[in-house]
């Protein structure tokens, strides 16, 4: 017999149950886990009792959700994993007309019935923590050795009736390192269209977690494979079978998969691995053939590449600061390292282009498209040396607060009021010493700001706001050129 260890916070509810008379088994991915000896995440109770039964045999009680779960709550644990055990009546779920939701939900007093409404065969079993009685009526324990992941019942009709199911199957393979069994492979493909009913937020909470999985590579090929990917980003696709140039031996869709693949190797963060996988999602648009190299060129595509993931996060629904620092980060991914010829100003540029938070994982990005590409190292000396020069660069001020200088300074030194005028003064400073890192002294900041002081209105607006503008403005027009001469949007 299995007897696995359950923490005393679980094992008191499930009593608790039992001695009022009551069912009670651990279900779903807890018990999954338990099986794969791992330690589950959130546990969850099924049982015979109702919402309002159970809520009478604790203390402190929420209602979950819709579907009677009742969440008890462990006052005095620690763990956040055993804060909430979720407490859920046995439910037979009728008709799905929306292909995600059951139109009714009614209790039942059989066991049996709520673990057939289950999705996969290795959600399916329940193990009761006090007994140590195991039901699996659908064999999902063998389904965890043989590594499968199986629908319970018709994969047809399980698929047809709730498209998340698409998703989690993927994301289960993914995480677990399970394949996928034919019957239920092809019923994924066949309702794949499905996908579309589905709220964007939950596509995207399954996507992030294939993504921060040990193999998002293999993920999104399951994706693909399942032709569901096209309906979460069918801009990765587009890369399939795009040659590139020069030394890359990868297509750029097995290219950019590689990338993100690296970016799992070392376990780095989601807005890391989302940038490598996104970093050249533009160059099939932006592919021309030079005569005169007499290869590809990709330009712009990483200028484009940053609106295009831009795009395809807000869609997605990502949060403002993942969109705006994975935007970023594709943007200035091709940032230019030949250490030969850049200058500090210019890797100080880039510092305040990318922002001083993101530059480091820029660094990141860019190992990723190295090995991405199958070069064996991700940071030949030429790279090392320029991470050199960030560090020194970055004790360079980027904003006007690094300044030597603040407009209290300026307005007691030069008698301005309050208003625009301080401003434009502390930007035209700034772009003085961006141009020249020494200048950033008191005593010369002072001196320029008295000069500056002196401009009238127009001109000065115009020096301060010239270098503001010129980034954004420089930004703009080389993509409406880009866009024009490829004829694209
Ligand atoms: P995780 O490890 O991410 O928590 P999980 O399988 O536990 O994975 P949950 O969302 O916590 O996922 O769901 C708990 C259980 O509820 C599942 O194991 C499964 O038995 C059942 N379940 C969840 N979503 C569905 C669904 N869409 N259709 C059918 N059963 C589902
Ligand atoms: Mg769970």
């Amino acid at each position: 017999m299995q007897k696995f260890k359950i923490p005393k916070e679980v094992l008191g509810i499930a009593e608790t149950l039992q001695k009022a008379g009551f069912e009670a088994y651990l279900v779903g991915g807890c018990t999954r886990d338990l099986f794969l000896e791992k330690t589950p995440k959130d546990w969850d109770i099924t049982t015979d009792a109702t919402p309002e039964e159970i809520q009478k045999l604790f203390k402190n009680t929420f209602y979950e959700n819709e579907y009677g779960t009742v969440g008890v709550v462990n006052e005095d644990t620690k763990d956040k994993s055993l804060k909430v055990v979720e407490v859920t009546p046995y439910r037979i779920e009728e008709k799905y007309s929306d292909k995600r939701r059951p139109d009714k939900v009614t209790f039942s007093k059989k066991l049996a019935d709520d673990l057939k409404r289950r999705d996969f065969t290795i959600n399916a079993i329940a193990y009761d923590p006090v007994k140590h009685d195991i039901f699996d009526f659908f064999k999902g324990e063998q389904d965890l050795k043989d590594k499968v992941i199986r629908a319970v019942g018709a994969a047809d009709l399980r698929f047809a009736e709730d498209a998340l199911r698409l998703m989690r199957a993927v994301r289960l393979a993914t995480e677990l390192d399970f394949a996928i069994e034919t019957e239920t492979s092809d019923a994924i493909k066949k309702h794949a269209g499905n996908l579309k009913h589905i709220a964007i937020e939950r596509i995207r909470e399954e996507f992030s977690k294939i993504v921060m999985s040990k193999s998002p590579m293999r993920g999104i090929l399951l994706l693909h494979q399942h032709e569901i990917l096209k309906y979460i980003t069918p801009e990765l696709e587009v890369g399939i079978g795009i040659e590139q140039n020069g030394d890359h031996i990868y297509d750029v869709w097995e290219h950019n998969l590689r990338a993100v693949q690296h970016s799992a190797d070392r376990e780095w963060p989601l807005h890391v691995r989302l940038s490598a996988l996104f970093h050249d999602v533009s160059k099939p648009e932006t592919r021309r053939w030079s005569d005169e190299k007499k290869d590809w060129t990709f330009y712009g595509h990483d200028v484009v590449g940053g609106k295009v993931a831009r795009a395809t996060l807000s869609r997605l629904k990502y949060g403002n600061e993942m969109i705006d620092t994975v935007g970023k980060l594709v943007r200035w991914h091709l940032f230019f390292s030949d250490i030969e010829k850049i200058t500090l100003s210019a890797v100080r540029r880039l510092v305040k282009n990318v922002g001083p938070d993101n530059v480091w994982d820029l660094m990141k990005v860019r190992a990723c498209d190295r090995i991405g590409m199958g070069r064996p190292k991700e940071k030949p000396y030429r790279l090392r040396k320029y991470e050199s020069m960030i560090e020194e660069a970055a004790r360079a001020p980027v904003t006007v607060g690094m300044l030597k200088i603040d407009g209290g300074e300026i307005m007691k030194l030069t008698g301005e009021k309050p208003g625009p005028r301080i401003g434009w003064i502390l930007h035209a400073l700034l772009e003085e010493v961006l141009d020249e890192p020494k200048r950033n002294t008191k005593k010369y900041l002072e001196e320029k700001a008295l000069e500056f002081a002196k401009l009238k209105d127009k001109e000065l607006q115009k020096l301060g706001e010239a270098g503001k503008k010129k980034r954004e403005a420089e930004e703009e027009k080389e993509l409406a050129e880009i866009r024009k001469r490829y004829h694209v949007e």
